[in-house]
């Protein structure tokens, strides 16, 4: 694993928070984006070489509704950068951490990314994620 390349937030009002991380971090989002197939609408700040990535639900199927019903809002996940996400699935698998995704797939801010079960990881969701290289 490279770094960490982004922290996920869960937010129940995105545009409340994006003016709300604007102040705090003193630069707007760079970018918004909805992954329809996480039912997710994202904005993301740069800090650094670091992401904060703001997550609010699109639906309430969506796995952010669960979270912030469960726990409230808060830190959703830490992402790692790996070079390629497939074969750090492989890794992990075989080093007994039961992966939520078994095959990486498409995520906001151009990258494959997948994520291991936080059972297997001390109570944090783990993304790993690498770039999509056209
Ligand atoms: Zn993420």
């Amino acid at each position: 694993m490279n770094n960490i390349e982004h922290i996920g937030i869960a937010v129940k009002d995105i545009e409340a928070s994006n003016r709300l991380f604007t102040k705090l971090l003193n630069q707007a989002p760079y970018k918004t984006e909805v992954v329809e197939s996480e039912g997710v609408l994202t904005s993301f700040f740069m800090v650094g070489n670091t992401k904060i990535e703001l997550l609010q639900a699109t639906n309430p199927q969506s796995p952010i509704a669960q979270f912030i019903e469960k726990k409230g809002e808060g830190i959703h996940h830490i992402a790692f950068g790996v070079d390629n996400t497939d074969s750090e699935i492989t890794r992990l698998s075989g080093e007994g951490f039961e992966m939520i995704h078994q095959t990486a797939k498409p995520g906001a801010d151009n990258k494959m990314i997948a994520f291991a079960h936080p059972k297997a990881t001390n109570g944090v969701l783990v993304e790993i994620c690498s770039e999509i290289v056209s």
